[in-house]
């Protein structure tokens, strides 16, 4: 009789595993990934994929689908944050500062406890997905496969290992010296190849210093180690970030065969030019900065470093308006560590103050992102076919981009909603 009725139970699951889950969202404005936008618009999910979309009253609607009223809101597509470290995790312990607790203070199992925060916090600032481009360690993996799991609520992580780095940069942390150290092009090819061993999606080679408050950006990779990475990289398929703070590692760094440029700034004409006819995407990442300055006592850094922070922004936003205007792809990234996470969509700000329009900012961290991701025939976008990673902001972020940078009240990812606080506006 008990075999029986596991039986039945059996069989039902199966019935229940077979069978499609439908949601539906309604919303008073739909802005998708590449401009379009619906007054009044539905979303019909099936499972973890998007069905149909349309106006309200146009899309049929199945019979008993899960409706989330979402009409106070804009609704579009999940962010793509192209530049995090999530596992630079801190613990907030007293008489530390941020970056030394990538010098071996905390164990990795507390550094992971800490990184599922950095996560959490991503996800609720309306960021599904994230390019890491930098872990701790190789614990990028193990957080990765926790969200994969449903374990941890963070965004889809498509991660990067240990950036490739020479030995002698002063401004790594110690721990950083053991992992992806490469000097000369032999030693390049080795660690490039030891990284994509280890499963990464991504390629990291810091071609410059410039880290935290250091803002130097003078080359480290020669022309020679950097295209050493480029070809192995693209040997495997695989798509390489090179980290140039300065114009010259930046120019070295697009004739290699960089597929992305982060942070650099003094771009000149001609690496413009060669980033357009190459299709190579710019990742400013001007905002840390600013969080950087706004958050010197934590950080320890000086009034000095300060000021030369802010030197930096402007140059960074200099830079980023030039690259707009030459046509240049700019997608939008972070750089968020330890405790920025939450804030992540805030440089769509500096994006609007360096001439872009509230559309092409809103590209820039969705259709944009999910190109360079070589994903934008299922992330980045709503529409038919695209995976449900749906959020939804307060106000109308065409008018005002805040309300995508600081007013996201719900996030879907992945079919599931896991951020929900409409409750605010009552
Ligand atoms: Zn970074």
């Amino acid at each position: 009789m008990r075999s029986v009725t596991c039986f039945c139970v059996a069989l039902l699951l199966n019935a229940f595993a077979g069978m499609a889950q439908w949601q539906v969202v309604n919303c008073r404005r739909l802005v998708d990934g590449k401009g379009g936008v619906i007054e009044q618009a539905t979303i019909v999910v099936r499972d973890n994929v998007i069905h149909a979309v349309g106006k309200s009253g146009e899309v049929t609607v199945p019979k008993g689908a899960v409706v989330h009223d979402l009409n106070q809101f804009t609704v579009l597509p999940g962010l793509i944050d192209a530049h995090t470290h999530l596992s630079y995790a801190w613990d907030h312990m007293p008489g530390t500062t941020p970056w030394e607790s990538l010098e071996r203070i905390m164990s990795n199992p507390m550094v992971l406890f800490y990184s599922t925060r950095n996560a959490a916090r991503t996800l609720e600032s309306g960021v599904t997905c994230v390019r890491d481009l930098g872990s701790y360690e190789k614990l990028d993996t193990d957080l990765k496969q926790l969200i994969l799991r449903g374990e941890v609520a963070g965004p889809r992580m498509f991660i990067a290992g240990n950036g490739l780095h020479v030995s002698f940069d002063p401004y790594l942390p110690i721990n950083f010296r053991d992992f992806g150290k490469a000097d000369g092009v032999e030693e390049v090819i080795r660690a490039t190849r030891q990284q994509i061993m280890t499963g990464v999606d991504w390629i990291k080679m810091y071609g410059s210093t410039g880290s935290g408050n250091d803002v130097s950006g003078h080359q480290t990779y020669t022309l020679e180690e950097m295209q050493a990475a480029c070809s192995i990289a693209h040997q495997h398929g695989l798509r390489i970030a090179i980290h140039a703070y300065g114009g010259e590692a930046a120019r070295m760094a697009v004739q290699a065969g960089a597929n992305s440029l982060e942070h650099a700034v003094d771009l000149d004409d001609a690496t413009l030019a060669e980033m357009v006819r190459k299709g190579v995407y710019y990742v400013p990442t001007v905002d840390h900065n600013r969080y950087y300055a706004d958050h010197a006592a934590v950080y320890g850094y000086s009034k000095q470093e300060v000021i030369q922070l802010k030197e930096f922004i402007l140059r960074n936003v200099e830079t980023l308006r030039r690259a707009h205007e030459a046509g240049v792809k700019i997608v939008m990234g972070s750089d968020a560590v330890f405790t920025g996470f939450g804030e992540n969509a805030r440089e769509l700000e500096w994006f609007i103050e360096a001439g872009m329009t509230t559309q092409e900012a809103i590209r820039s961290a969705t259709s944009m992102g999910a190109e360079l991701l070589g994903r934008g025939a299922d992330l980045g976008n709503i529409a038919p076919g695209y995976l449900a990673d749906i959020i939804a902001v307060e106000g109308n972020p065409l008018e005002d981009i805040q309300a995508l940078t600081r007013r996201v009240r719900w996030v879907m990812k992945d079919g599931r909603v896991f951020v929900d606080k409409r409750t605010k506006l009552r």
